[in-house]
Formats: C-alpha cells, structure tokens, sequence
C-alpha cells in the first residue's frame, strides 16, 4: 500500500500547503523520516538531492515549530538550517516560505556575498527559521549580533558538501554554541568518516533513513561517456550542441561543469564565439550575476549554463534535461552531485561524460566509488577534419586525485563499457536516433531533436531504509 501525506501526522496547513504544491504522495525520504522527526527524533539522512529531503525535514519542523508555539527568540532564531552555498541556502528558505505558507512562521536567510549590515538588521528582532551558510552566520555571531542559544531544531543541509567547501572548522564550532537539548536532523550525500565524526558530534541517536547507497547515481539517468582528446572537446560540444551531432534525450536545459571558473569562462567566450550563447556561475561572480544566469536558465531564455561544481550544487531547476562534463571531476563523489541535476522530481535525465586521456585515472576513480555505469558513445565521422576548423582547446592543469576509497557497498559491478556503441543487455540503451549519423545542420538548442524514447523498464530509484 503506498503511503500517503495523510497517513504521516501533519498538520492541516501544512497539509494545505503541500496541495498547494501541487505534491501528491511522500517522496520515499518523506515517508520514512517525517513520522520520526515529528516526535522528535534525531535524524540522519543519506540523501542525494532530488528525493525530496527538503520537505522531508522542513514539513515536520514547522509542524513542531507551531506545537511548541514558543516565542521568537531575540536575536536567535527558533529553527536554524545550515546549506553549503547560497543557491540552496536561497531555495531551502523559499520552502520554508511555501511549505510554512499558511504556518505564519517568519523566515530569513543569510548568506556570505550580501550586505552584513542588512542582515544583522535583518536578524536583530530573531526569527523563527533562519537558513544560513556557516560562514556568514558566524560573522553575526562574532560580531555579537546573533546568538544560537534559541535554537530548538537544528539542520544540517548537505553537510558533505559543507566540509568539501572547507567549513570543518566552522560546523566544530556552531556545535559547540547551540543549546544540548535541541533536536537535530543531518543530511549528506555521501558519508565519509569526517562526516560520521560530524554526526557523532550533533546527533542523539538518531533515526537513519537512506534513500540511496552512498554515492549512488540516480537510476533514472542513462549516462554515456564519450572518449575524446582535450583538444577535440570544444568541436565536440559545439557539434552536439547545435545538433549535429546527435546525442540521446531531448535537450530543455543543458548543463555543462568544467573544473576551473577560469575553463567556465573560456567555453562560454568559446561558445559564443560560434553562436552559441550560455552563461557561466562560479565563485567569482557577483551575486547579481548568478542569479541572473540561474534566472536565464531557469526561463530557458539561455538554456546552457556552465558551472563549476561548488556554484552548481543546489541548483534545483526542474527541467535539466542534460549533465555535460565537459571535464570529469577529481573528487569522484562531485560526479554524483553533478548529474544528480538532472531527473530532478521524478523526471528522466541525460548525463554525457567527456573523458580525455589524462582524465582515465578520475574515470577509473568515478568507476570504483561510485556505482555509475557508462555506454560509450562513437564520436562524429571525420570528427579530426571538424576539429582542425575549430582549433584546439587549451587543456586544464591537472589536478590531484582525491579521496580514492573502496568501492561501497552494493556498487553495481557492471562498469564502464569500453566497446564503442556495446550495448550491455539490459543497461543504458540509448533512446531511439543513432549518435553520429545525423548530420543535420540545425543550429542554436532546443526542439527538432529525437524523442527520448521509453524509460529503462522496471527500474525505480532504488531505496532502502534502516532505522535505528
Ligand atoms: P529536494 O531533494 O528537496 O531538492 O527536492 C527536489 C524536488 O522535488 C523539488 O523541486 C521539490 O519541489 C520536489 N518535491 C519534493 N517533494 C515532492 C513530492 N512529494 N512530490 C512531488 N515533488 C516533490
């Protein structure tokens, strides 16, 4: 029997609300940590984004928020929600706001980047939900202008990619400041052993629901790998993105990861070069920037955005049709992250790898920590004649490998398939349209391309839960 939201305890308003997001039944993370979290349990979450693990801790909290009907600590806030970048701490506070709609919760966010004289005004009056980056948070806290001591839930957002970001020292610290007798719910993607310190740290025996094996990749998206030279790739993306070459999926929105903010730059100058326009989001763009660039994809006015990995995580924009790694990530658990853009909400995605020769050891790295599983995909005819047009394409500087743990387990052992166009039964299989023989010469994205084809028969995400 399947579990429906009015079999998990919530309130009416927020059970309004939800129908107001038009959310039908509880994602598999909803219907395992909602029950426990709303008699509050410690919680560890092992969620990639795109299972719902927002809801699943923010529905709970603000029905306990409305229960408990406490004041609004000064200068503190009742619930706190720490998120590694400011695109997620920014859409997990609009959730406060669209699940705590009918609530009357009041919800801030801060973030590093913005005006800290805004925000400690902001803050100075306290709130009941607060989402924060740590970094920016402790600025407050040191400068006296905030206090953790009102905090009655605590929640750490993507806490492995907190301390991918360097905030170790940061989350120490606010664990430390905030009362013992709190409760407390920790997600992570991943769970390396600083992350189980972490959790030690922060929880009470808390309830663990896993949605996902570590490092897993969504079922739901087919992944191909493309072997290509460094000096190709450029001639590579272009011919795939103007469809002349063609790849599976229909594309909507593409997104492309490159390793550097500087090789972000490079191929949006490049792409525009030859018509193409797309936007790039780094680290050293101004707010305004990314939000514009968010905004533009998300409208689909320039469906191809370009970012490095530490911008594009908490990008939730449904619709991302494609994951391009224009080159592969030296941390394999980033591989995860980034394709886990795509099939956001229950949707099919494309995720398309380019792997040039001094990238096989991070593919070998992807291969045994994570249970990612490529079809290889030909390159175009006379692909050496198109790229001699286009020049070649100066390469990254190397970077070291990071993280090489054993495999988890449960990873799929079926790995890459190194045989151009080998289909293992049962597999990846591409979706209808044959990869280099379309030789039209559309220009620009979007529309004309081959129909994605029927999902994968029988495979759902795959989901376990343990409680203890
Ligand atoms: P998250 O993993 O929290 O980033 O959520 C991923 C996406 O799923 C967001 O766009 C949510 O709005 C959406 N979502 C969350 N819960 C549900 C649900 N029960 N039904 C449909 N969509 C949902």
């Amino acid at each position: 029997m399947t579990i429906q939201f009015s079999d998990l305890g919530l309130s009416q308003p927020v059970m309004q609300a939800l129908d107001m997001q038009g959310y039908k039944e509880p994602t598999p993370i909803q219907a395992q940590a909602i029950p426990p979290v709303l008699k509050g349990r410690d919680l560890l979450g092992i969620a990639q984004t795109g299972t719902g693990k927002t809801a699943a801790f923010m529905l709970p909290s603000i029905d306990n928020l409305r229960k408990a009907d406490n004041n609004i600590p000064f200068k503190s806030c009742r619930m706190l929600v720490l998120a590694p970048t400011r695109e997620l701490a920014a859409q997990i506070a609009q959730s406060a706001k669209d699940y705590g709609a009918l609530a009357g919760l009041k919800v801030h966010s801060i973030v590093g980047g913005t005006s800290v004289n805004k925000d400690r005004n902001k803050l100075h009056r306290g709130c009941d939900i607060l989402v924060a980056t740590p970094g920016r948070l402790l600025d407050l806290i040191d400068q006296k202008a905030f206090h953790l001591s009102g905090v009655e839930v605590l929640i750490l957002d993507e806490a492995d990619q907190m301390l991918d970001l360097g905030f170790i020292h940061a989350l120490r610290r606010i664990s430390e400041l905030v009362p013992a007798d709190r409760q407390t719910l920790f997600f992570s993607a991943t769970m390396p052993k600083q992350i189980k310190e972490l959790v030690g740290k922060y929880c009470s025996d808390p309830v663990t629901v896993s949605v996902t094996p570590a490092a897993s990749t969504a079922e739901r998206i087919d992944q191909y790998l493309f072997m290509v030279q460094q000096d190709e790739k450029q001639a590579l993306l272009e011919m795939i993105l103007s469809e002349r070459h063609q790849v599976p999926g229909k594309f909507e929105r593409v997104l492309i990861f490159t390793r550097t903010k500087h090789g972000a730059d490079r191929l949006v100058k490049k792409l525009s070069q030859v018509g193409i326009p797309s936007n790039a989001i780094h680290g050293n763009k101004s707010q305004p920037q990314r939000e514009r660039a968010l905004a533009e994809f998300k409208s689909a006015k320039t469906p191809i955005l370009v970012a490095t990995d530490v911008a594009a995580r908490g990008i939730d924009i449904p619709g991302v049709s494609h994951v391009i790694n224009y080159e592969l990530p030296n941390v394999p658990e980033q591989y995860v992250h980034r394709i886990g853009r795509t099939a956001r909400a229950g949707a099919d995605g494309v995720a398309i790898a380019f792997c040039a020769e001094d990238e096989r050891a991070y593919l070998k790295d992807i291969n045994k920590q994570t249970d990612a599983s490529f079809e290889r995909l030909p390159l175009p005819d006379n692909f050496r004649a198109v790229v001699e047009g286009v020049g070649p394409t100066k390469p990254e500087p190397r970077q070291p490998r990071q993280r090489v743990k054993p495999k988890p387990r449960g990873a799929s052992a079926d790995r890459m398939n190194d045989k151009p166009q080998g289909n293992r039964g049962g597999g990846n299989r591409r979706r209808g349209g044959k990869p280099g023989g379309g030789q039209g010469q559309g220009s620009g994205q979007g529309g004309g391309r081959q129909g994605r084809g029927q999902r994968r028969g029988g495979r759902g995400r795959s989901q376990g839960s343990s409680q203890g």
